[in-house]
């Protein structure tokens, strides 16, 4: 049984930083994942848009790190507070800097025990081909998106309500395009909504990649329970069974999309919620419209919460953030169980309040101070915070 400092289960955006953050402060860290390599729904949902960022600043030094990395790949570019690059390169990067910092990676491995005594997790269960591996550890920091290992270690779930949930979407890449403007695309798609075949996607969302002929779609959207297996496996044919119409309005309705054709579709249905993981304390809605920054914050929030609402884009609730608020230090340590924290879009926070929370600028930064609080063996606040400074987070 391999013994770590630091083990990360969830290898997307929150994990990788939350790996980069522990190797950082000295950690020997573990990061494995289902998946045949880093880079979670970024990559493998197709969302290699990066967004979030407050006024272009990267809000962690791990965003810093990994635009930096794009950067020398020149495969990047800043668009209106977002980095835009490709699935590809996003994945190269995240394996490189993984890679220099000494992180021991371990894909194709699936997460299916926690062993624990008392309040605290001894070790974790792999499955992969060759069978069931267990790693031991300090520290776990749980970045799975769908809080699996939360939920195997008999932490306290908080189910978000079908309201709340948030629509699932296959994205998808259309080539082709001729001279796409955005504000003319929004004018023509908002004007023959009425037509468009999905019914609660009310707004155009879309955009072109690095290469302008290629626009990213998000169109397709349905609403269920992403924890249901059974449920996500009907919604993804349904997702990709909505992609063919959708081509048909564009084609009809917006002339640059005239002779566009689908060149690649995400092989797994994007989940933007599935639930969150209580804390010792919760990031609520107050806290969000609180211009005042609350005690103990460890990564800041994004600035717009309530899009990708299930009967149309945008929830009753849904609002731009003002002031600074930012995630407190308890929403990423996990109630009851001493060496576990959370990172990315399973941290403890009001269901509503989710999107100040999903996007991948936060999930670096949750990321990254959950992997800093994991190598320090979640101290006081005092010391996380030298350790937060020192690595340059919060900027
Ligand atoms: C359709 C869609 C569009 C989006 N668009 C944008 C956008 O434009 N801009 C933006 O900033 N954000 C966008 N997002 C949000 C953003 O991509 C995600 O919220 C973010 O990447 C989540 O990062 P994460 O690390 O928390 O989780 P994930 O990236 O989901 O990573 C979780 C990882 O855990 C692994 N895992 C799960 N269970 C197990 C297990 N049992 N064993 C081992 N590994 C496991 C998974 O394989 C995965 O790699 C979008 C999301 C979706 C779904």
């Amino acid at each position: 049984m391999a013994q770590y400092d630091c083990i990360i289960c969830g290898a997307g955006l929150s994990g990788f930083a939350a790996a980069i953050g522990a190797a950082e402060s000295g950690a020997k860290v573990m990061l494995f994942d289902r998946m045949p390599s880093a880079g979670g729904s970024a990559v493998y949902a197709l969302t290699p848009v990066l967004s979030g960022w407050n006024n272009g600043s990267t809000g962690s030094a791990c965003g810093k790190l990994l635009a930096d990395k794009l950067d020398s790949m020149g495969a990047f570019e800043w668009r209106q507070n977002k980095l835009i690059t490709d699935e590809d390169s996003l994945q190269k990067a995240m394996t490189s800097l993984l890679s220099e910092h000494n992180v021991t990676t371990l894909y194709n491995a699936t997460l299916c025990s926690v062993e624990k005594q008392k309040n605290r997790i001894v070790s974790v269960g792999v499955m992969t081909s060759g069978g069931m591996l267990n790693f031991t550890a300090d520290t776990f920091v749980d970045a799975s998106g769908d809080g699996v290992l939360s939920l195997l270690a008999g932490a306290e779930i908080i189910t978000p309500s079908p309201e709340e949930s948030m629509t699932k979407t296959v994205m998808f890449k259309v080539r082709n395009v001729k001279g796409f403007e955005r504000e003319t695309v929004k004018k023509l798609f908002s004007d023959h909504v009425e037509d468009f075949p999905v019914k609660i996607q009310s707004q155009f969302m879309g955009l072109p990649l690095l290469d302008k002929d290629e626009v990213l779609l998000n169109l397709t959207a349905v609403s269920g329970n992403a924890a249901d297996p059974q449920e996500l496996s009907v919604m993804y044919d349904q997702l990709t069974g909505q992609i063919e119409p959708i081509m048909e309005f564009l084609r009809k309705y917006i002339p640059c999309f005239a002779d566009a054709v689908v060149t690649k579709v995400s092989p797994i249905a994007g989940i933007r919620y599935t639930r969150s993981v209580k804390g010792e304390r919760t990031l609520t809605m107050e806290d969000i419209h609180n211009p005042q920054t609350p005690p103990e914050p460890v990564a800041f929030c994004g600035n717009y919460i309530g899009g990708h609402y299930i009967k149309q884009f945008s929830s009753p609730w849904g609002n731009e953030i003002t002031g600074k608020p930012a995630v407190p230090y308890g929403a990423i340590k996990v109630k009851g169980i001493s060496n576990l924290l959370t990172a990315g879009r399973i941290i403890d926070v009001d269901p509503k309040a989710i999107s100040a929370v999903r996007l991948a600028a936060q999930c670096l930064a949750t990321g990254q101070a959950a992997g800093i609080a994991a190598a320090l063996k979640i101290p006081e606040y005092s010391e996380l915070k030298k350790e937060l400074d020192r690595q340059k987070c919060m900027q």
